[in-house]
């Protein structure tokens, strides 16, 4: 049985390595400045030419691109933006972000992008033992959601059998683990833990199913070591974490057998950790946000994605002998948007919403999240202010407590602050403040 499912890509010397990259990054700028008004722009105002990129360094000269640019610039040119670098006569899909912090942002995958992406995600698969004689059960979403696709698609290439269940119809998970004997299972982490509870309440022992493999992601930063003794026990598994998103790309990184962080497909995408407010590069193993650039997409590809998920980055050689280097402890949190909370999700708008009904609060608040030291639970904090001196109602933060329950799914913390104690920014406000401890 081979080892690797491409072992000359994924043990390829890293100065080789490098080589390729850059060879592929200067292909995508020159694409870009030529084809795409959008980056053609972002690059004169920088004052860059594709000639000027010589090293894979030069790449910081290229301003990065955040998806409320990408998103501002979809409204101007609806429906897909300027940033589309391909004949139309080569899309093959179109998957738009999930929209559930605004408009969803539209990307394309050319028909060769379909067919590298079946590819490098076979090639993850199989860093994490999936092999053609297993049975995949796949939990991810079909509908409009990168990651369904992909791995539907490298599982029908590596030859294995394939139940398409989607992210829906736990029953179906349920009935196929113990009937059809599926022995790999993919799914977010906590639909993941679900189908172990429903499992448990069944009295399935999951000892007894075929399942071996779980890939779990698509909520970025869940893969803590709790989580994973979670899945592990409750499904009879070896849980990997394996990592996308939506304007990038899916499952562009996994852990191999060797469960040492996110090994990235290099040949396929640039990846960088830079500082989040200087956008500086930072030294490896150092925790900054990860920024991404396609260097094979061809339909719409991203120079320098600000993905808003923290991360660190090293190229320190893997015990499994690939060479494409890895984000140890996995995605350590996200900037932005999405908080996971005690296995509920909800964002930051959700709580603006109910702090926004009480006129007797400011429009300021904040969320934190830190893990007790003593008991090592997470705990949720928020923090909102008094819009002024007067008409202080003194239970007010029992009924804000009850109102968050029922909005979010689950009860934080609520801290009612001074009036003006809460940092205003003109710019974007960050909302969500997470310091808990990641095993
Ligand atoms: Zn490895």
């Amino acid at each position: 049985m081979n080892e690797y499912y491409d072992t000359h890509i994924e043990t390829l010397p890293r100065d080789e390595l490098k080589k390729l990259q850059l060879q592929r990054l200067r292909w995508q700028v020159e694409r870009c400045y030529h084809l795409s008004p959008f980056y053609r722009e972002r690059l004169d105002k920088a004052g860059v030419r594709p000639e000027d990129i010589k090293s894979l360094d030069d790449i910081r000269r290229i301003p990065v691109v955040t998806k409320q640019e990408l998103r501002a610039e979809q409204q101007q040119h609806p429906p897909f933006g300027r940033y589309v670098v391909a004949d139309k006569s080569d899309w093959g899909e179109l998957h738009p972000s999930t929209g559930t912090t605004g408009v969803p942002v539209n990307t394309i995958w050319s028909k060769r992008d379909v067919a590298n992406i079946t590819d490098f995600t076979a090639r993850v698969l199989w860093g994490a033992g999936v092999r053609p004689a297993d049975v995949i059960q796949n939990g991810f979403s079909y509908g409009l959601w990168v990651a369904g696709m992909s791995v539907h698609y490298a599982a029908q290439k590596m030859g294995c059998f394939i139940i398409p269940v989607g992210a829906t119809m736990t029953n179906r998970h349920i009935d196929y683990l113990s009937l059809v004997r599926a022995t790999v299972l993919t799914a977010t982490p906590s639909f993941g833990l679900h189908i172990a509870e429903r499992l448990r309440e069944e009295g399935v022992d999951p000892e007894k199913l075929a399942l071996r493999i779980g890939l779990f992601g698509g909520e970025g930063g869940t893969e803590t070591t709790s989580t994973r003794r979670r899945l592990e026990e409750g499904l009879g598994i070896d849980a990997y974490d394996i990592y996308g998103l939506a304007e990038i790309g899916p499952t562009m990184a996994c852990e191999c057998t060797e469960k040492n962080g996110l090994h990235w497909v290099e040949d396929h995408f640039l990846i960088e950790i830079l500082h989040p407010e200087t956008k500086e590069p930072l030294p490896p193993g150092e925790r900054g946000i990860l920024v991404i650039t396609h260097l094979t997409r061809e339909a719409t590809p991203m120079l320098r994605y600000w993905t808003n998920d923290y991360a660190v980055y090293t190229d320190e050689p893997c015990p499994c002998g690939r060479t494409h280097g890895r984000s140890p402890g996995g995605i350590l949190g996200r900037a932005d948007d999405m908080v996971i909370y005690r296995g509920a999700k909800f964002y930051p708008i959700q709580v603006e919403q109910v702090v926004r009904k009480y006129p007797e609060l400011s429009n300021e608040f904040k969320i934190v999240l830190e893990t007790e030291p003593a008991s090592g639970v997470d705990k949720c904090t928020v923090l909102v202010e008094w819009a002024s001196s007067a008409g202080r109602a003194p239970e007010l933060e029992q009924r804000l407590r009850q109102d968050m329950k029922e909005a979010l799914g689950v009860t934080p913390y609520v801290q009612i602050l001074e009036a003006g104690s809460l940092e205003r920014t003109t710019f974007k406000a960050k909302r969500v403040e997470d310091r808990r401890v990641r095993e």
